[in-house]
């Protein structure tokens, strides 16, 4: 009898199994490919909201766990995965240099966001407001820490690359069986795959399209990642991650058209240099009404699970919010409410 089955091997499946692992406990992972939200993710953990100049829901407790987190895996692995760099705020008018210097004073703000204003970054980046610097910040390669964990749990023998057919479950007294193998609880870490998962699909997971170009440019030599009405990320070798989209109608999982030009077109008033697209990757967000993670225990069937509803901060939310679902399960902890996805049972759980 295994103590796991884990359906989804995004960061979630990552976070929810790596917790498990230290507790000794077995598991194995389904894991189909079918979303690449985690994979195409740009990796950046950032506390701050750049739009509004706010805190992220729990971001500074969520920063502190994050970072050893990832650590351990370069550790593990030998490979680099952390990046640590500041994000320069493009500002759009003197309201918003204002707006930054009253969000500076409040607390919890102040340690990330730098009251000094710089003029110019780069001669290719227009600049007519300056820029506010955001301090603390970085990205993950989520690519490689999940190529390398996927790598590690199949040659461990407790990985499976196949869908998981939600109509195979059986469900008994205190345990489940899948395809004659038993275990004592079952997790979904689907991302939006949710969708298709007949015991969670009543929860209110929208899905957010997010699309992002790599472009080629041997002119913009920028070594600071801007965010202005879009993301700049330097990678190295005249390439830069430029995005992301945020499309709440197309669920389809490709690329468009519509967001390269989009994200030219933005790109466009902002850099003054040429260069060339050189690739384009989509995902679907696994994105909520409330903007919190849906982690719990479903309200009919002890021992099933949900850790999702990471939205547009799987980096930072994984690590703190799975470790309370584990440990909800093993010790028996109660839950932050806020996560909680009794919040919408009543509402939305047509099961009674
Ligand atoms: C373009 C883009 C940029 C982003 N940038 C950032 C960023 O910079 N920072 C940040 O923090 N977040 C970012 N995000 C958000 C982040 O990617 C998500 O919050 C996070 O990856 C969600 O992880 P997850 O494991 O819940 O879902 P997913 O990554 O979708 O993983 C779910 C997994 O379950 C598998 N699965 C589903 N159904 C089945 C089934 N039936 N059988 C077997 N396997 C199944 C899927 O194949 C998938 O691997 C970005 C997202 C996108 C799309």
């Amino acid at each position: 009898m295994l103590d796991y089955i884990i359906v989804g091997l995004g960061l979630s499946g990552l976070a929810v199994t790596s917790h498990l692992g230290k507790r000794n406990k077995s598991f194995r992972v389904y894991e189909n490919l079918s979303q690449k939200s985690s994979l195409v993710a740009g990796g950046i953990f950032n506390p701050v909201i750049l739009k509004r100049f706010t805190l992220a829901w729990n971001a500074d407790e969520q920063l502190k766990m994050a970072i050893p987190f990832y650590q351990q895996f370069e550790e593990k692995y030998g490979v680099k995965l952390l990046y640590f760099w500041d994000i320069y705020r493009r500002f759009n008018s003197a309201e918003e240099q204002n707006n930054w210097f009253d969000a500076a004073d409040k607390p919890g703000l102040g340690n990330f966001l730098d009251t000094q204003l710089i003029k110019e970054i780069n001669p290719h980046v227009y600049a007519d407001y300056s820029f506010g610097r955001v301090s603390s910040t970085g990205n993950i390669d989520t690519e490689i820490l999940l190529n390398e964990y996927r790598n590690d749990l199949e040659k461990r023998d407790v990985l499976k690359y196949e869908r998981f057919d939600y109509n195979q479950i059986i469900t008994e007294a205190n345990h489940v069986s899948y395809k004659g193998e038993k275990a004592r609880n079952i997790i979904f870490c689907d991302g939006f795959g949710l969708k298709r998962n007949p015991f969670f699909n009543y929860l209110p997971l929208h899905g957010n399209k997010g699309e992002y170009i790599t472009i080629f440019s041997e002119e913009l030599k920028l070594d600071k990642a801007v965010k202005s009405s879009v993301f700049i990320m330097p990678m190295g070798n005249d390439l830069y991650k430029v995005g992301a989209t945020y499309d709440n109608v197309d669920k389809t999982p490709s690329p468009t058209v519509d967001a390269r030009e989009k994200l030219m077109s933005q790109l466009n008033k902002i850099i003054s240099c040429k260069y060339e697209v050189i690739d384009q990757v989509a995902g679907i967000r696994p994105s909520t009404a409330d903007r919190k993670p849906l982690v719990g225990r479903h309200p009919k069937i002890a021992n099933f699970y949900c850790c999702n509803g990471f939205g547009s901060r799987g980096v930072l939310i994984a690590p703190s919010v799975s470790k309370e679902l584990v440990e909800m399960i093993e010790d028996n902890k109660e839950l932050s409410p806020e996560i909680d996805l009794k919040r919408f049972t009543r509402k939305h759980f047509k099961g009674d």
